[in-house]
Order: C-alpha cells, then sequence, then structure tokens
C-alpha cells in the first residue's frame, strides 16, 4: 500500500540516475474543492500539481516553485505551486466546453513557463518551453532537452481522485553500467496508469527495477498550502490607487478580495482603505536629506 501525499527520492546505486515518485490525494482534493472545474481540466491541473511537485524536490527549502501553462485553447490557464518543499496549491482557467483529449486538443498552442523564487526581494529564475507532444510530460521533457539540463522523463497521471508523478534523471557522472539510463527509462514507460497512480515506491521498485540496486530515501509529506496574506492582497489593493479604490467604496461600501486558490476572503472598509492608501502615499514620497 502506498502513503498518501508524499514524495519519496530513489537513486540508482552506482548507475549516476536518480528518481522521484509523489503520490497527491488530500492535497489534490483541497485544490479541485475550491472551482468546479470539469474533468479534463481538473486531471491536467492534477497532473500540473504532481509535476510542480517532483520539480520541487531539487530546490532549497526557502524557495518556491511555480509551474504555468498559458496556451489559446480551452484550458488557457494551469498554475501549480509549491512551497517551503512541501507546501502545493494552484488553479486552472478555461472558457466553454472541455470535452478532453491530449494536450493539444485541451491547451491548443502555448507555453510552460516554469518560475523558481526565493521569496520576497530575493532572486528569480524563469524558463520557458513551448508545449509539446500530446502531455505536459512531454513538454517537460522538452524543457530538460532544451535547457540542455540533464536529460530528465516524466510519466504524470490524474483521475480527479488522486494525481501521480514520476521522475528519472541521468546525473553527471559515470555509471557503472552504460546502458542503465535506456534499460531504466523503457522499463519506466511499462508503468500503466493505474500503476503509477496506485503503486507505492516499495512496490514500484519490485515491479520495475527488481533486478536494479536501488536506494529509497525518506518520504516527504505534502500539503495543500495557500501563500496569500491581508499583506500581499494590500499590496495589489494598494497598487490599484486612491480613484479606483474610492470607487469601490463608494459602489459596494467595502472591498471584497476573494484568493482564488484558497477560497479565502479579505475584506476592507473605508477606514482600512484609507489606512492603506496613506501608507502607500508615505511610501511613495521620497524623502529629502539637507
Ligand atoms: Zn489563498
Amino acid at each position: 500500500m502506498r502513503s498518501p501525499d508524499t514524495l519519496q527520492r530513489f537513486v540508482f546505486e552506482n548507475n549516476a540516475i536518480r528518481g522521484e515518485l509523489v503520490h497527491l490525494d488530500a492535497s489534490l482534493k483541497a485544490v479541485l474543492d475550491n472551482h468546479a472545474y470539469p474533468a479534463p481540466v481538473g486531471q491536467l491541473l492534477g497532473e500540473a500539481l504532481a509535476a510542480a511537485n517532483l520539480l520541487s524536490a531539487s530546490i532549497k527549502s526557502h524557495e518556491s516553485l511555480i509551474l504555468q501553462c498559458r496556451a489559446n485553447g480551452p484550458v488557457h490557464m494551469v498554475v501549480a505551486q509549491c512551497s517551503r518543499g512541501h507546501s502545493l496549491r494552484g488553479l486552472a482557467r478555461w472558457k466553454g466546453k472541455v470535452s478532453g483529449g491530449d494536450l493539444e486538443a485541451l491547451c491548443g498552442e502555448g507555453h510552460v513557463l516554469i518560475t523558481i523564487e526565493q521569496g520576497r526581494g530575493g532572486e528569480r529564475y524563469q524558463g520557458i518551453v513551448t508545449l509539446t507532444g500530446k502531455s505536459l510530460a512531454d513538454s517537460l521533457e522538452a524543457y530538460f532537452a532544451q535547457s540542455e539540463q540533464l536529460p530528465t522523463r516524466f510519466w504524470l497521471s490524474c483521475d480527479g481522485r488522486a494525481a501521480a508523478g514520476m521522475l528519472l534523471q541521468r546525473l553527471p557522472g559515470e555509471a557503472e553500467d552504460p546502458d542503465a539510463w535506456n534499460r531504466v527509462s523503457q522499463l519506466a514507460s511499462t508503468l500503466t496508469r493505474d500503476e503509477l497512480l496506485g503503486l507505492s515506491v516499495q512496490e514500484v521498485r519490485h515491479r520495475l527495477f527488481h533486478e536494479e540496486d536501488v536506494r529509497v530515501f525518506d518520504p516527504r509529506r505534502t500539503i495543500f498550502g495557500c501563500t496569500c496574506s491581508r499583506q500581499t492582497v494590500e499590496r495589489v489593493l494598494s497598487s490599484l490607487g486612491r480613484s479606483e479604490i474610492e470607487d469601490i467604496l463608494a459602489k459596494e461600501g467595502r472591498i471584497k478580495v476573494n484568493c482564488e486558490f484558497c477560497n479565502r476572503s479579505y475584506t476592507f472598509d473605508a477606514v482600512d482603505a484609507e489606512r492603506l492608501l496613506r501608507v502607500d502615499t508615505a511610501a511613495a514620497t521620497p524623502s529629502t536629506r539637507h
């Protein structure tokens, strides 16, 4: 039996290959429950969340990784974010009827953006690749090939209740067996969608890699978590400017902002708004020195 909401890393000893297997359950449900997603949209979002989790395993704990698909098809935006190494959130936007199919049918033309942020004021790394092939996994493999990073393979799956993903990466350095990368990749490609969703890392090892020397590391838990706060909402509001804020207050009596990721709502009355605008004005006034 596999454990829910965990990521497990493993290595092929002496063959310079590493792997990761992730399963999302309650964390996926928390994301999907926030919006009434058509099934194919929820499945693509689940795959994106699994992928973001896999990619985040090799970044530092204070960084966050954001995977975005922006496209011109029925599903025109997918965002999946993994922060502090375990906290996951995401959302997707679509228009019209989404009847499923492969990546091209769902998204049309577009690209995948991968951003690694070090937090407020910190450095930011961004990479981009055109949406390629039949699946998000194909696009991510193309991303690694184009950006001349280490050869990396992805397998992603989501059935609307659980999502799963596996990554294999060829590391720099000598492999004891030069054919190991091809063999291990081909074995992994025989894993069915149900097996990926249902098997634990030990079972995958037994099913695929029983002739390989595989070492499995301790599991890492994944939870749903949103990084929104009243402070971040205040920053967005104050960027609207005084006249727009006063307009909303005149019409609505207060300003209500809903976080699309977690559905939390933040309310600002006229007094809150005035304080916010005053802080903003003070910050924008340059100080003079004599
Ligand atoms: Zn939120």
